[in-house]
């Protein structure tokens, strides 16, 4: 008998059918002895929706008014998981984020949380039920309803097991696990068993869009296991944990790729100290997210910055960058739209050299031209055109072999 967290992702209860088998799962679960908490994203793609609700009617959008809006999404959900549990025979209780105890800053539509105060949840557990939560928010320290953002339903439920000492946290989605490569671009991509918090850490920030990249950060300081599995073929799915010490580590684990970025390069700068913090800070100071930064060796005296940020926001970047550039009174601008991040991945590469050199070796083979590079201690990335993108992947994964089992 185990305590679980189950968290299930909008396609995982996208209509009545899905959401019925959900709460049949549970059942069986339940059935078997075990105890689980549960926690639902709202249906489908019901979140998308809410946002473009929002964009057709409101020029200004408040934060507090947004919130109040997408969290309906997972209520409505927990509400249905619910009454589907009653029907097949499992006493369950739906709770907001509030009513979870989640209290958070007050950053509408991104909130962090402070604190847990899950008393309602144990105690609809001691009383031998079900508690379904809906994901993704909670009440700020001004008790306004929050939003924690898109995929904060991993990081409601990975917070969730934490407070309540659940033996796991299950993450279940419409693939089967953690994959060696996006499974929409290489067909014999490969289901991984087993894949450590830094190697998951790194494809979460390379462009694999789950489990949340915040949900990883928050399981890997609170020590939660996690698993991630199929709402759909319920098979054993890829666990998460720290590395093992005493396993020999397979030099590559996974290949992802990002189009999520563009690239920003200010050409003829002064090479003298100063420059860059004043750029960065600049960005900073107008929340800009800035990811692979690259400056060129000087030559007579003038040096180039290249830096890339994400799509959403990317106007303001350009517009921040130009604005630096004129004050600076040096330095021309100019960006690029049609480029991807492409990254090998593996927890073997800090014993192993050649990793950089068979990825530029294969790229190069396949007349795909690098653009940028950067590294980790068990990361390499490319930048590369963005029509090249999934290419790239493709030859990657076969040039490292990740389709066999290691
Ligand atoms: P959801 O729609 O459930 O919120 P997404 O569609 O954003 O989530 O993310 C899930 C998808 O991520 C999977 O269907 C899969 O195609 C894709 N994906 C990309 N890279 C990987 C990977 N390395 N392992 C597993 N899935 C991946
Ligand atoms: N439904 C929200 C989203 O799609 C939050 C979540 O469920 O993770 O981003
Ligand atoms: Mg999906």
């Amino acid at each position: 008998m185990a305590l679980l967290v189950q968290k299930f992702g909008g396609t995982s209860v996208a209509d009545p059918d899905r959401i019925r088998e959900v709460a049949d799962w549970v059942r069986r679960r339940r059935k078997a002895g075990d105890e689980i908490v549960l926690v639902v994203s709202a249906m489908g793609k019901e979140t998308d929706e809410l946002l473009r609700l929002a964009d057709a009617v409101s020029g200004t959008r408040p934060g507090r008014e947004m919130d109040m809006l997408i969290t309906a999404g997972e209520r409505k959900a927990a509400a249905l998981v619910c009454m589907a549990l009653h029907d097949v025979g499992v006493e369950a209780d739906s709770f907001t984020g509030s009513q979870a105890g989640f209290i958070t800053d007050t950053n509408h539509m991104n909130a962090k949380i402070l604190e847990i105060r899950p008393e309602r949840v144990k105690e609809s557990l001691a009383a031998g039920r079900t508690p379904v939560i809906g994901g993704s928010q909670g009440v700020s320290t001004e008790r306004d309803v929050t939003f924690l953002g898109r995929g904060g339903s991993d990081t409601t439920a990975v917070a969730i097991a934490h407070a309540v000492g659940a033996d796991a946290c299950e993450l279940y989605t419409d693939v089967s696990g953690v994959f060696t490569t996006d499974p929409r671009v290489v067909d014999n991509a490969r289901k991984m068993n087993h894949i450590s918090f830094e190697e998951l850490l790194e494809m979460t920030a390379t462009g694999c869009p789950k489990p949340a990249m915040r949900s990883v950060e928050f399981a890997r300081t609170y020590g939660v296991k996690l698993h991630i599995r199929s709402a759909f073929t319920w098979e054993q799915g890829t666990w998460v944990s720290e590395e093992d010490p005493a396993m020999e580590n397979a030099i590559i684990s996974a290949v992802t790729h990002d189009t999520s970025e563009a690239k920003i390069t200010v050409a003829d700068l002064p090479d003298e100290p100063g420059i860059a913090a004043k750029l960065f800070r600049d960005l900073a100071d107008h929340d800009v997210n800035v990811d692979m930064i690259v400056q060129n060796v000087s030559e007579n005296g003038a040096t180039d910055i290249s830096f890339t940020s994400p799509h959403e926001g990317f106007d303001a970047a350009v517009s921040v960058t130009e604005a630096c550039a004129v004050t600076m009174g040096s330095g021309t601008v100019t960006s690029d739209n049609d480029i991807a991040r492409v990254s090998v991945i593996g927890a073997g590469m800090k014993s192993n050299p050649g990793v950089a050199a068979t990825m530029f070796e294969t790229l190069a083979k396949a007349g795909i031209n690098i653009d940028m590079i950067s590294t980790s201690a068990i990361r390499v990335s490319c930048v590369v055109r963005e029509a090249e993108a999934e290419r790239a992947v493709q030859e990657l994964h076969q040039a490292f072999e990740l389709h066999k089992p290691v």
